[in-house]
């Protein structure tokens, strides 16, 4: 079977970037019917911290990329990782290195001197017939991997195709620090070893690490999975995607009234293609997500597409949901639906108008509060014809039938009587109503907000 695996470091929030490498592994996972395991890379202690735990599971929770294993901390297999360093260095795969930064710093400057390619020279690299420094006295030996010095490594990238790479170029890696702790590299090749990891699809960023990881991966006995590298996300300007392109954690996105489902439809094509589709559902993505469809070259965030394809999932959300995250985000702003008109009416009006759940909150709230009376403004749009006109509309809103139909006939006699334009009349009214000019057609809030509460606004404007 399958098994994929999103392996973050939790030293932030989950980015964009983070969020497509777990939605590409979870997709491959379950097309394939297998494994998707989430593993949590805080060995970099300064750095992780528990409230970037959280923030990766609430990310993969809101995108609802559900795994089946995990989450697996590194720093709860430390055991592991110390017993596999033993095995390495008892077979000979591995060995003790005493080298002072001092003389590591002094090598690098000599090789920079040179036009050498900086590496480690292997000082302490046991060969046979070979003698070894004396070992210094009170010093803790880092332990660094046997690197193969001859041959290649290879491997056939999902996404980048064949890579081969010469054991010449690569040199002994530290798989241990000199306080004991495993290092980066070599957690990752247990962990997917042990894990059983069959694919492992990552950031290109990672590409280097690749042959390292095999190479160690192969001394432990280890099987090599299939690698898939996928390029960076890049944003609008060509640049590698970062705060300066505006919201970059996925929660952000949340926050901004983006829908999951309209996430993974965009993140899902940030790399990937099915034809010509643009719009597809988790069930299609997951029936067509197989590698041959991942893009070679890096893709471009693009903002404005993010938002027509949610303005898409809008019109098809469910009603339930609409209104459950509306009255959520209102109360958040401390607006109570059930202080003004049933909230599925107002929905009905203003769903249209609105192409992120942040929007639809705002059309929304005129409903659930006290406009502010701008008085200026109000005095720049209604000249004495036009109060005038809506002193008579006021009086006329005791006797009309409070529907869409009673209330436009109202304000189309009001205008005629008064000779005046449609907008003359409506927008002072908008004003009044809701402190801004731009709502649904005027009658349709008026149904909605009652008569009391209409009436009591216009004589307030009036006076
Ligand atoms: N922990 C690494 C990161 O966050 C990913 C390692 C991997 O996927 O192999 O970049």
């Amino acid at each position: 079977t399958v098994r994929t695996r999103f392996a973050p470091s939790p030293t932030g929030y989950l980015h964009l970037g983070g969020a497509r490498t777990a939605l590409y592994s979870w997709a491959f996972a379950r097309h394939h019917q297998g494994q998707f395991i989430l593993r949590i890379e805080d060995t970099d202690v300064e750095r992780s911290t528990p409230e970037a735990v959280q923030a990766i599971m609430d990310g993969m929770h809101w995108l609802n990329l559900d795994y089946d294993e995990g989450p697996f901390f590194q720093m709860q297999r430390m055991d592991r990782y110390k017993s596999m360093i033993s095995k390495l260095l008892e077979q000979g795969d591995a060995y003790l290195c005493y080298c002072s930064t001092e003389e590591l710093n002094q090598m690098r400057e000599q090789q920079r001197e040179k036009g050498l390619r900086i590496r480690y020279d292997g000082t302490w690299r046991p060969e046979p017939g070979k003698t070894l420094p004396a070992v210094p006295a009170g010093v803790n030996p880092v332990v660094r991997f046997k690197n193969p010095q001859t041959g290649a490594v290879q491997w056939d990238d999902l996404v980048k195709g064949p890579i081969s790479i010469n054991n010449e170029e690569l040199d002994d890696l530290i798989i241990a620090r000199a306080d004991g702790t495993p290092t980066y590299n070599f957690c990752v090749v247990v962990d997917d070893w042990e894990m059983e990891i069959t694919h492992v699809i990552r950031g290109d960023d990672h590409i280097n690490n690749t042959p390292r990881q095999i190479n160690i991966l192969r001394a432990l006995g280890g099987a090599q999975p299939v690698y898939g590298h996928i390029p960076m996300i890049l944003g609008p300007d060509g640049e590698k995607l970062s705060k300066r392109h505006g919201a970059v954690s996925v929660i952000q996105y949340h926050e901004m009234g983006f829908l999951p489902e309209a996430m993974i439809n965009y993140l899902a094509r940030l790399g990937w293609s099915h034809g010509d589709d643009e719009i597809f559902s988790r069930a299609q993505l997951v029936e067509w997500f197989d590698s041959t469809s991942l893009s070679k070259s890096a893709a471009q965030f693009d903002p404005e597409k993010l938002a027509w394809v949610n303005a898409h999932y809008m019109k098809q959300a469910p009603r339930v949901l609409l209104a459950s995250e509306t009255q959520q985000r209102l109360a958040a702003i401390g607006l109570d639906t059930e202080q003004g008109p049933d909230l599925n009416a107002v929905l009905d009006v203003v769903v249209e108008r609105a192409s992120t759940l942040v929007q639809l909150r705002d059309e929304a709230a005129l409903f659930y509060k006290e406009p502010a009376l701008n008085v200026d403004e109000l005095k720049t749009m209604a000249d004495d014809a036009v109060l005038a006109g809506l002193t008579d509309f006021l009086a006329g809103l005791d006797s009309v039938e409070w529907t869409v139909e009673g209330l436009s006939g109202l304000v189309k006699s009001t205008i005629k009587t008064h000779n005046l334009k449609m907008p003359k009349l409506a927008m002072p009214l908008r004003l009044m109503l809701t402190g801004i000019t731009q709502t649904p057609s005027i009658d349709k809030v008026m149904v909605l907000m009652g008569q009391s509460t209409v009436k009591a606004r216009i004589a307030n404007g009036l006076r």
